[in-house]
């Protein structure tokens, strides 16, 4: 039996000419998924009827529904159910209950109703309308019957604040069901590790023609794992787990959470959970690093706050770097061990209060973002990240330092060392840190003293 599939068509010139985004063929994709309705094809057409025509009597040869957004308002740009009538071959007529739902508007708003807002309660003759609950341009339903199939017509207006309550009232209920298919996703969230590598480690499981499918996507440090299920229903839950299981047994250390988790929200639930802090002291990232984790809801109980060094004179007068070392060739600030002297320095100056936690971490970032300031030794993307432990109970302090070089431009390689000073936040918390994560360059330099 073949699937039920759909496409999406939105229309705008400001869409086409890159002007706006559309960012309604994304939702609706993602409903249609979690329906586990296929859909072959996105298009994207400027308000010109003939080309909208065209493309409806063409989908409608591979589809069996199109969602149609966009186009539908009262001005003379807006064409879609000229081109609807066009592509059925059919007149427009005055839908009755939309030119009283239109009259009723106006006279709410003490005017009387245009010719052009008129124009909205026009439908194809065998057309339905879409009540639109939030705004006044009605919806359209239709059927096109061609020599291909019987293909259902959707048409939603574009602001998304009314095509949303339009496509859950009346088109997802309408949608063919198919209780003998499914489409389900998992995703499961990595720091750490290089794309490539990820997908070397993965190997067999990410064949194209594997059941369920296995994807890849890096996303500024970030590798998201993607594993894609079709077909029974009833086997969907074992299937997904059994191939989870398989990608955790590849990539497993550098795994730090699912779906929508992000690595400031776990390393921070993982901290508090423990019953421990963190500080930052930040160099090139300038306080993005604060920044990410703040950005949390609740990040106040775990984390403390930091410094922003960035001048020498500031990591000498507030985090004890010796002038000395930042004027030396052989050391400098972007170096290990200003890295590590300002994560230690983080501990050392936590107030009192931060005793009564299990443990305080602590992570320091220097480097180079450029374009300027690179040299042979230390090009651009140069990046020390050090971090430091503080077991409150048994007074044992633990640091580590790691030697990256960070790909891309001044605002990647900020949001990278961001990002990769809270992944290897969390994987010291974790235990599980890897000898190499992704960017680094040098093995990791570990010390441990009594604080
Ligand atoms: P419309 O009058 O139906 O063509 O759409 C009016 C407004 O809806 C546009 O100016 C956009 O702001 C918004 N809009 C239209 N299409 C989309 C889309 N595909 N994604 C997001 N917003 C859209
Ligand atoms: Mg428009």
């Amino acid at each position: 039996m073949t699937q039920p599939c759909g496409a999406i068509l939105a229309i705008g010139d400001e869409l086409a000419i890159g002007q706006s985004l559309d960012t309604n063929t994304r939702w609706i994709a993602e409903q249609l998924t979690a329906r586990s309705l296929h859909i072959i094809e996105h298009t994207t057409l400027p308000d010109d009827q003939h080309a909208i025509t065209d493309a409806i009597l063409r989908l409608a040869q591979h589809a069996d529904f199109i969602i149609i957004t966009g186009g539908l308002g009262p001005t003379a740009d807006d064409l879609t159910r000229q081109s609807l009538a066009e592509a059925l071959s059919e007149p427009l007529v005055e839908d009755d209950r939309a030119l009283a739902f239109l009259e009723d508007i106006e006279r709410k708003r003490g005017r009387s109703l245009t010719p052009a807002r008129r124009s909205q309660a026009l439908r194809p003759a065998s057309a339905s309308i879409i009540d639109n609950p939030t705004g006044t341009a009605p919806g359209l339903r239709a059927v096109l019957t061609t020599t291909a199939r019987v293909t259902h017509i959707f048409c939603l207006p574009g602001p998304p604040r009314e095509m949303v309550p339009m496509f859950e009232g009346a088109v997802l209920p309408a949608l063919p069901e198919n209780p003998t298919h499914a489409i389900r996703t998992r995703i499961l969230r990595c720091y750490g590790i290089p794309e490539a590598d990820a997908a070397a480690a993965l190997a067999d499981l990410m064949r194209r023609d594997r059941n369920p499918l296995v994807g890849t996507t890096a996303s500024n440090a970030i590798i998201s794992i993607r594993i894609r299920y079709e077909g029974d229903p009833g086997a969907a839950d074992s299937s997904l787990s059994e191939t989870e299981r398989q990608v955790r047994a590849a990539v497993g250390p550098y795994i730090f959470g699912a779906e929508d988790d992000t690595l400031p929200a776990v390393t921070l639930g993982a901290l508090r959970e423990a019953g421990d802090a963190m500080l930052v002291a930040e160099s090139c990232t300038g306080g993005l690093t604060g920044a990410m984790l703040t950005e949390i809801p609740g990040s106040s109980d775990v984390f403390l706050g930091g410094w922003i060094t960035y001048a020498n004179e500031m990591k000498s007068a507030h985090l004890a770097v010796p002038a000395a070392d930042l004027q030396s060739p052989d050391i400098g600030a972007v170096s290990a061990h200003t890295a590590r002297n300002m994560a230690r320095a983080a501990l050392a100056n936590a107030p009192d209060a931060s005793r009564s936690f299990n443990r305080i971490h602590s992570v320091a970032i220097t480097g180079i973002a450029g374009p300027s300031g690179g040299s042979d030794r230390k090009p651009v993307g140069t990046v020390f990240i050090a971090a430091a432990t503080r077991d409150n109970n048994s007074g044992v302090l633990t640091d580590e330092v790691r030697h990256f070089l960070i790909a891309g431009d001044r605002e990647d390689i900020r949001i990278r060392s961001a990002t990769t000073a809270i992944g290897m936040t969390l994987h010291r918390f974790r235990n599980s840190s890897p000898e190499t994560l992704l960017w680094q360059v040098a093995p990791p330099d570990r010390a441990e003293a009594r604080a």
